[in-house]
């Protein structure tokens, strides 16, 4: 039901495929997802593919992987299908120019024999008389035997133009922002359908909104100028608008300016802020924490929650909550909530997981021994890809020792560490097990022996097992990397110190 009459909830995500899916796509998309499952109705992917001069092949996998992999599964779309299709509007052209001739017999859109030419004259002419810049509604008005005139010199060639009401108002209900009014003379007569015969973003957008029955149109704040074209264009074809928000605008992390394509890349306190869906996964977020990440900006839980599974947002997704002023994309929680999910997920599905993730950075691992590591490092590392700088020296197939320089305590000499390392790999070698507890018994009894700190000894024996400085703890490392393989590594540290 929706929530002010009885009509279906059926909402659209309408992107274009113009490029990478970017993360405020993905905010608008799973806005509108949330609103279909929190009121039981349906959710639709419609492909808005009119401009074919800007069309990206590689924009659809990424879109629909991307929906995907966040969760965001629709109900009527590409590769779904669905009683209202098809969903992509290059596939609709007939319909759109239906109702566009539909509007020129009614008198509410006109035929525009208007060049290229004639366009930029208009606009110089307006540059010059410092006016506002729009076309001058030439072909509005022209009387029957000069657009015989003009269709005969060319050749038919025309587009469509809306004829926008030239005085009054119009008032746009928004759900988040009450009653936008606008100022008609500032309207333009825009194109609904090209010259090429398909039709402009308004023309299709309405169009389509109206034949898929939608209810309720979510989309982003960018939209808000359009929104008076198309209430007029509503009126025109007699038919009812569906309800309308719009959902506020992300902002850079620094507050200043929007998140747009072009803040890709861009640093935030020395660091690299992602701002494509693919960047995200590459950067080794997981779906549910950029989920409920994405649900925090612009919307609020409530009770000062800020990690909730999306079931719970489910049953809690209203309108109301949505703040229409712009947010501020909050990426330095992100780290913290992915480490939330990382750290409370099954082992299992962590593992299965990190596998892809290492083996992309050239590891071969297996997932026995990735099961293994994940208790030593789950609740270690933020992002996937921190696994691989935590726990990569498991996985090498081929060791590279730190230099030995890294291998000497402070407070001791490379004479000094090679004897203690010498005696350590003595007594590891004599164990009778491989049990960390073990291994842990006999090098604090050694610490004892030789009068050394603990983190001395442990230390050398870290940089030589691992070559990091960092590592999950000591003896569970050296249990899961093996016997044979950790005393290999120490004698190499040994030979290193000659
Ligand atoms: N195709 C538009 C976009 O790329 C859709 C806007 C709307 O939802 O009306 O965002």
């Amino acid at each position: 039901m929706s929530e002010n009459g009885s009509l279906p909830v059926r909402v659209r995500f309408a992107p274009s495929p113009t490029g990478p899916f970017h993360i405020g796509s993905a905010r608008t998309a799973l806005f509108n997802w949330l609103f279909a499952r929190h009121h039981g109705g349906t959710f639709i992917l419609r492909i808005e593919d009119t401009d074919r001069k800007r069309f990206d092949p590689d924009a659809m996998p990424l879109l629909l992987d991307g929906l995907r992999w966040l969760g965001l599964e629709w109900d009527e779309g590409p590769e779904v299908g669905g009683e209202y299709g098809p969903y992509f509007q290059s596939e609709r052209s007939a319909l759109y120019q239906e109702w566009a001739e539909w509007l020129v017999e009614h008198d509410l859109a006109y035929r525009c024999y208007c060049t290229e030419e004639r366009l930029a004259e208009v606009r110089e002419r307006q540059k010059a008389a410092r006016q506002d810049p729009g076309y001058d509604r030439h072909c509005r008005t022209l009387a029957p035997e000069e657009r015989a005139r003009l269709h005969a010199e060319r050749g038919g060639e025309h587009v469509i133009r809306f004829k926008m009401p030239l005085e009054g108002t119009t008032t746009v209900h928004d759900i988040l922002r009450d009653d936008i009014t606008f100022d008609n003379r500032r309207l333009q007569d825009l194109v609904l359908l090209k010259s090429d015969g398909l039709p402009t973003y308004h023309l299709a957008n309405v169009v389509d909104d109206h034949f898929m029955a939608i209810s309720h149109i979510l989309r982003a704040e960018e939209w808000i100028s359009s929104a008076p074209v198309h209430k007029n264009l509503y009126a025109a074809f007699g038919w009812e608008m569906p309800q309308i928000a719009h959902l506020p605008v992300i902002l850079n992390p620094s507050g200043k300016g929007k998140l747009s394509k072009r803040s890709a890349g861009f640093t935030e306190g020395g660091r690299k802020v992602p701002v494509l869906l693919h960047e995200f996964q590459e950067a080794g977020y997981v779906p549910e924490a950029i989920v409920n990440f994405l649900t925090n900006v612009g919307w609020s839980f409530g009770d000062d929650r800020e990690v909730f599974t999306v079931e719970e947002t489910i049953a809690r997704f209203d309108l109301k909550r949505v703040n229409p002023a712009g947010s501020v994309f909050p990426v330095e929680k992100l780290d913290w909530l992915n480490g939330v999910y990382l750290r409370d997920m099954a082992p299992e599905r962590l593992a299965a997981l990190l596998q892809p993730v290492f083996e992309r950075a050239g590891y071969r691992a297996e997932l026995d021994r990735l099961t293994q590591v994940v208790p030593l490092i789950q609740v270690r590392i933020k992002t996937l890809n921190d696994a691989l700088d935590m726990a990569g020296f498991l996985f090498t197939e081929q060791f590279v020792p730190a230099p030995p320089e890294q291998l000497v305590p402070k407070k001791m000499d490379a004479a000094a560490t090679r004897a203690a390392l010498e005696r350590a790999l003595e007594m590891l070698e004599g164990l009778p097990d491989w049990r960390a507890e073990t291994q842990e018994a006999a090098m604090r009894a050694l610490v004892e022996e030789m009068g050394l700190k603990a983190g001395q000894l442990f230390g050398a024996l870290r940089v030589a097992t691992t070559a990091q400085a960092v590592s999950p703890p000591l003896f569970e490392s050296m249990e899961v990397l093996g016997r044979e393989a950790s005393l290999a590594r120490i004698r190499l540290a040994i030979d290193s110190l000659a």
